[in-house]
């Protein structure tokens, strides 16, 4: 089903909206917060002022403070998630046979996609892998508040070297000074805000193995972005290609170590290091949940992210492919490991962030399940979802946390997320940039859905 991105009408009463808002801005008072680096803290009031948080300061000293009111007894007030690892719907398909030359971006299928994100309290994303004409223009749209999506962060075209992982949305590079003009170019042309390689010579599951970029030029190519200014991540999926990664100078890492366990000394570097890296694990837990769990798909958060076909494909078609798949097996297996390592990492003090290998804000919903799952403690989930996301995006002056100067990203729930992280789901409104966000504007697969609060 396709939805208009915003019907004229729809966009003037939002942008009057905003207009109120952004005059008198927001008193959120009486509010437990939960601000992304602390203990919750009861009885705060929050003010938000044009796009940023103004003040914070508990109720019993906030005076003469102005704004609308909003109550927020009895509610929690949280920093918008982010996920750091998603692949933007739409940029992939449709590919009639996989010999055969993409069609054109599905850009309504991106739009809706985006939609889900917010409304599922997700107000920040990194695309980490697409092709630029599909997640570019998006960018650009978010940035000119055109459409109604998250923060857009974009890697543009991945850089990996001929035939390695990740070739399809690749920039292929075999050699620094050969290839210096691509380089150049992507840099000039595409903007990165990160760039992304890949180390990952395949090998497991029941894929053979591929070339693998050679750990003098990944340094190279890392060093030269740096002095451009744009921070770094690595695909690697073993211990062995996060070290080189890591000692390559990479600033992050696309994904924990899941073809293993980590070795006791790999925790401990990480912990030394503080490379922050994204946590993906619902990409492995998506193939058997599907096989086993099908029913996941009538949860309220998915039906209104995907369209009623959608599901049923995803029920029928899809789960028959992959319940007889010897990927779904391997990653049955793997993905424990994966949270165990994650879970290590954590503990010792190394830095964990919100990160799903998928495009859905229910998929980053299920990544905090996954999170906790793992044994992390729920306020600890959401400090990784919001706080250490904005260190992984270079971007914690600015995003990430509930500090007065910060932009005004925010989360108002109304049952308490450090008790159960699936309360992380009982959102009474999501506000980005000093926008509440008007849930019946977005235009999510799944249709229009009723607004959650008005002003
Ligand atoms: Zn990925």
């Amino acid at each position: 089903m396709r939805h208009p991105t915003l019907p004229g009408a729809a966009a003037l009463a939002l942008l009057l909206v905003t207009a109120v808002v952004r005059a008198d801005g927001v008193l959120i008072e009486h509010v437990t917060l939960i601000d992304g680096t602390h203990a919750p803290q009861p009885d705060m009031t929050v003010a938000v002022e044009g796009e940023r948080i103004a003040t914070v300061m508990p109720s019993a000293l906030a005076r003469g403070l102005r704004g609308h009111p909003i109550d927020g007894h009895r509610k929690y007030l949280i920093p918008g998630f982010m996920d750091v690892h998603i692949h933007l719907r739409g940029g992939f398909d449709p590919t009639p046979t996989p010999a055969a030359e993409p069609g054109p971006p599905n850009r309504q299928e991106g739009v809706e996609a985006l939609a889900s994100f917010l409304y599922a309290g997700v107000t920040t994303v990194l695309d980490v892998g697409n092709r630029p004409e599909h997640i570019l223009p998006l960018r650009a749209d978010e940035r000119a508040g055109r459409i109604l999506a998250p923060r857009i962060f974009a890697t543009g075209n991945l850089i990996t070297y001929p035939g390695s992982h990740g070739d399809r949305v690749a920039l292929r590079i075999s050699d620094f000074e050969k290839d210096k003009a691509l380089l150049d170019k992507h840099i000039a042309e595409q903007q990165p805000d990160v760039l992304k390689l890949t180390l990952e010579e395949e090998g497991w599951g029941s894929r053979p193995m591929i070339p693998l970029m050679p750990v003098d030029l990944l340094a190279q190519i890392i060093r030269y972005y740096n002095l451009h200014g744009i921070r770094t991540t690595v695909h690697v999926s073993s211990e062995l290609r996060s070290l080189e990664a890591i000692y390559a100078g990479s600033d992050t890492l696309a994904h924990p170590v899941i073809q293993g366990p980590v070795s006791d000394s790999f925790v401990k570097l990480m912990a030394a290091k503080k490379t922050p890296f994204a946590s993906t694990l619902t990409i492995g837990d998506n193939y058997n949940r599907l096989v086993e769990h099908p029913e996941y798909l009538d949860e309220p958060l998915y039906v209104a992210s995907f369209s009623a076909a959608d599901r049923v494909r995803l029920k029928t078609q899809t789960r028959e492919e992959w319940k007889s798949s010897t990927w779904t097996a391997w990653m049955k297996v793997m993905t424990p490991i994966a949270e165990e390592n994650v879970r290590k990492v954590h503990a010792a003090g190394g830095v964990v962030a919100c990160g799903t290998d998928q495009s859905s804000g229910p998929a980053t919903q299920r990544e905090l399940e996954l999170l906790a799952a793992a044994g992390i403690a729920p306020l600890d989930v959401i400090r990784i979802a919001t706080y250490q996301s904005a260190v992984f995006l270079g971007k914690a002056d600015q995003l990430g946390s509930i500090d007065s100067g910060k932009l005004a990203d925010l989360v108002l729930l109304s049952k308490d997320p450090t008790v159960n992280i699936g309360n992380a789901k009982s959102i009474v409104f999501v506000m980005k940039g000093g926008r509440i966000i008007d849930e019946s504007e977005l235009p999510l697969a799944g249709g229009r859905q009723k607004r959650r609060f008005a002003l």
